[in-house]
């Protein structure tokens, strides 16, 4: 079995550990698809299992956890519901893959990996070439709009080259699964990849995105203050290379 993304609470990675103990499934590889806190979570149920990245998102965890207060720089962004739950012994303890490497080295069913730098450094996308599955981490959410990577040069620019790599795979994917929110079924690749291009498109052109997921009737009710929040970062970034 390979793992993506495994959990975020004690709890629940350990409930999938024994699953799949019980169905004689164990892990032989781990993946994160890119270096945010819940995504590089690991628990020891799972065994020791090589867990991999991307070459950036490996450096970028790691140039994070080469900071004495590393714990503590991530416990501020931490769900204060869940901080408690959440074990960070086995944090971000991932292997950078090859820039070059296009599958995971395993031998299950191929693996591609779509790298690209839309929302985190060394972001990638798996696309399970014979299921026709796309694992999209932190992309194409039905419920989450875009979070840009706001360090980043060019965070549009970025998100929108990730979406036209996203546009080409349209005939190899039946099913994409976000990291957040709900699997998509037919179609949803396309739809999703228009809502998504739509919203980054709004933030570039000064629009505003008429977009569900941040309106007056949004899934997430924090979501449309994000997204306010977004926006001012953008505008502040802009006015800081006007006056630079
Ligand atoms: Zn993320």
């Amino acid at each position: 079995m390979l793992l993506i993304d495994p959990g975020i609470t004690g709890d629940e990675m350990a409930a999938l550990a024994n699953d799949l103990r019980e169905l004689g499934q164990p892990v032989v590889a781990g993946f994160s698809t890119h270096p945010h806190w819940d995504h590089v979570l690991w628990h020891a149920d799972f065994g020791d299992a090589p867990r991999y990245g991307t070459a950036r998102c490996a450096a970028s965890i790691q140039d994070l956890l080469s900071n004495a207060d590393w714990k503590a720089r991530i416990a501020e962004g931490l769900p204060p519901e869940y901080a408690e739950e959440i074990p960070m012994d086995l944090l971000g303890l991932i292997t950078g893959l090859p820039a070059e490497a296009t599958q995971i080295p395993w031998d299950g069913p191929k693996v591609r990996i779509i790298e690209h730098q839309a929302h985190a450094p060394g972001h990638a996308a798996l696309l399970i070439e014979e299921s026709r599955v796309l694992v999209a981490g932190d992309m194409l959410s039905d419920i989450l709009m875009p979070f840009l990577d706001l360090e980043a040069a060019n965070p549009i620019e970025d998100y929108l080259a990730a979406l036209r790599l996203f546009d080409r795979l349209a005939d190899d994917v039946d099913a994409v699964i976000p990291g957040h929110g709900s699997v998509g079924g037919t179609g949803q690749l396309q739809a999703r990849i228009k809502q998504d291009r739509a919203y980054v498109q709004a933030l570039r052109d000064g629009g505003v995105p008429d977009d569900s997921r941040v309106g007056p009737s949004a899934p997430l009710e924090w979501l449309p203050e994000v997204h306010q929040w977004q926006l001012q970062r953008l505008a502040q970034r802009e006015l800081n290379e006007t006056l630079e």
